[in-house]
């Protein structure tokens, strides 16, 4: 595939030089994003679903957490496009031998990354690293406070599935307090113009939920009535200093979804989860593996032509080649 055939309908290169949140995207950036990542998708199915457009550019993969499919998307998102990719697994490197943030990005510097992709516990640190390094930086989660990939692939998601997202009711369901997904969600889903509803226990919904632009539910039967598309979240036990649910059967009791309280939704409504699941404790395995109702296979397709999207444009912003 040559890279004549690229043409996002918007424009070729975004406003940000970074992406580290949904903030920092204007709607224009976000449709070029979609265009391409769509136009990417319909590639993927193509023999040879790669380009060069990043030959000769260095993507480093920077993982302070532990991660299977966004770490392995945006490997074979820039491999793809021909950059040559490098994955620095942090748990066992020099991070745990007491290197700080700072001397990483250093040391990182030194070998002149093109484009950085970095996931960290701690929210900022991926903004902390782009102050340091001089090459675009890509969050792809840290810590409570964004995962703006995830968002945008999920867009695209219910873009290529339902034909846009503007006007969509959309439930998020479960562990909001902990979740990145969320945020970023959110933010991107009211950008876009769907009605959006958080449903979880009180214990579970951060206090400022209010002011998300979104509404708030502590129950699935009203919170799921009349919704277009369901979102299940994980209960992210590693980011939970003490107990917020009573125990994991009674929550899915409360909060888990079958095929019951999936009733109480719009007639068709569609699943999804941004993964890992924990099946039976915030979904049942009948629904996450309904091809007709799930799009949990879906997303992770999605997400690599999203990742060669950002990459392709973010390559063009400023970060590379200015
Ligand atoms: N994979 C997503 C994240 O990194 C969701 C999760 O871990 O539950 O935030």
């Amino acid at each position: 595939m040559s890279n004549t055939h690229i043409s996002p309908s918007g424009r070729s290169r975004l406003d940000t030089r970074h992406l580290l949140s949904i903030a920092d995207l204007h709607r224009p950036d976000i449709d070029s994003l979609l265009d391409l990542g769509e136009t990417y998708l319909d590639l993927s199915v193509q023999k040879d679903a790669r380009n060069n457009v990043l030959a000769g550019k260095t993507l480093i993969n920077l993982f302070f957490e532990n991660s299977t499919r966004t770490e392995k998307s945006f490997e074979l998102a820039g491999r793809r496009l021909g950059a040559d990719v490098i994955n620095m697994s942090m748990a066992t490197s020099s991070a745990s031998k007491g290197e700080t943030l700072l001397d990483t990005a250093t040391t990182l510097n030194a070998m002149n990354p093109d484009l950085l992709v970095i996931r960290h516990s701690a929210s900022g640190a991926p903004a902390l690293l782009s102050q340091k390094v001089s090459c675009a930086v890509i969050n792809a989660g840290d810590g409570a406070h964004e995962h703006p990939t995830q968002a945008l692939l999920d867009a695209l998601t219910l873009r290529t599935r339902l034909g846009g997202v503007d006007g969509l009711r959309i439930a998020i369901c479960g562990d909001i307090l902990h979740s990145r997904v969320a945020r970023s969600n959110v933010q991107l889903l009211n950008i876009l113009g769907a009605e959006v509803r958080l449903i979880g226990p009180p214990t579970l919904i951060p206090l400022d939920a209010d002011q998300w632009g979104v509404e708030v539910y502590h129950d699935m039967e009203s919170g799921l009535k009349g919704c277009d598309v369901v979102m299940m979240l994980r209960l992210q036990l590693e980011r939970m200093s003490g107990s917020f649910v009573p125990s994991k059967r009674e929550y899915f009791h409360f909060y888990g979804l079958d095929q019951r309280k999936l009733e109480y939704a719009a007639p068709g409504a569609l699943v999804m989860h941004p993964g890992p699941m924990n099946r039976g404790v915030e979904i049942n395995s009948d629904i996450a593996d309904d091809p007709d109702i799930s799009l949990i296979t879906r997303q992770v397709e999605t997400g690599v032509a999203m990742r060669m999207a950002i990459l392709h444009l973010l390559s063009q912003s400023g970060g590379v080649d200015a």
